[in-house]
């Protein structure tokens, strides 16, 4: 049974409200890691993959009330995160780069509205929470991250300066269940290469994939061709390619975690939970969740 123990901190200096935070809990560094999906972020898209804002808002405030502490996905691949004692890491990644996952205002700041705005603001209020989050982006002849050929350029180095991630989720969104070897390579290829022209910060740094629908190949060659590949002169190495619809993802201590690092399991966010969706209630009250010693690395370690 946990030793559950509540810290009281103080809102800020001068309000007499103190907020309660993080339950801290028994280290369990071989339990699982909560990796989140979000589509939009929007006030106007209607769609069961939108998210609004102040729902958005009110999902990372959870969340921080849980014990949870934002991490980038090379951190999880590397079990080289340093979060407190008791606490617990989650991962957020957005898939499809939408305009509103992140809009740059005339200042070079994130508009507050914008899925990054909302975690950059919830970050200014709560330190403790972390900043940052895995974009699974189309980028080709046919897309272009963040719906901007303009400003692309731009808002992909603002997250690579800004600790966000940005990862490969084909040119053209396209179902690898069916694809042979070389459609596989071809749509990572000129993936990887129209991100590396927009931002070349990005070179020999996108090594995350998300599968499009979720669904991976069938062909073991074309499975294959994921994790090392080269297409038109780009060349590329997946690191961890992640599934969708599913349940938190094994910790990276776990001896089969690299066994399965091309099949990482993510949970789908929506504003109320039902079919393939849920809500933060649902991912908080998982079984067996990662909760860190306060130390950097795995316990067997
Ligand atoms: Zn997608």
């Amino acid at each position: 049974m946990p030793v559950l123990i509540t810290v009281l901190i103080l809102v800020s200096a001068g309000t007499v409200a103190a907020e309660a935070v993080p339950v801290l809990e028994e280290p369990n560094e071989g339990g699982n890691v909560p990796i989140l999906i979000y589509h939009h972020v929007s006030n106007s898209v209607n769609s069961i993959y939108n998210v609004p804002p102040a729902v958005f808002y009110n999902q990372l405030r959870q969340f921080f009330d849980a014990g949870f502490v934002l991490i980038s996905l090379s951190d999880y691949f590397e079990d080289d995160f340093g979060i407190p004692e008791g606490r617990k890491p989650l991962i957020i990644t957005f898939d499809d780069g939408y305009e509103n996952n992140f809009r740059l205002l005339e200042d070079g700041s994130s508009d507050p509205v914008c899925a990054v705005g909302i975690i950059e603001g919830f970050a200014e209020e709560h330190p403790d929470f972390g900043r940052t989050a895995v974009f699974f982006v189309n980028a080709g002849s046919r897309a272009v991250p963040f719906g901007d050929e303009a400003t692309a350029p731009a808002k992909l180095r603002w997250l690579v300066e800004n600790g966000y991630e940005i990862g490969n989720h084909t040119a053209d969104h396209v179902n690898l269940k069916s694809c042979d070897p070389y459609q596989v390579r071809r749509q990572i290829g000129l993936c990887q290469a129209a991100l590396y022209e927009l931002c070349p910060e990005l070179l020999g740094h996108v090594r995350f994939f998300a599968y499009p629908y979720g669904q991976t190949p069938t062909d073991p060659e074309s499975f294959k061709a994921l994790e090392t590949g080269e297409f038109d002169g780009v060349s590329y190495r997946m690191d961890l390619c992640l599934k969708a619809w599913e349940y938190p993802a094994p910790s990276p201590a776990d001896p089969a975690f690299h066994r399965q690092r091309f099949a990482i399991p993510r949970i789908e966010m929506h504003v109320c939970e039902g079919g393939n969706g849920h809500a933060p209630r649902w991912v908080i009250a998982q079984p067996n969740l990662y909760v860190s010693d306060g130390d950097v690395g795995s316990l067997w370690e």
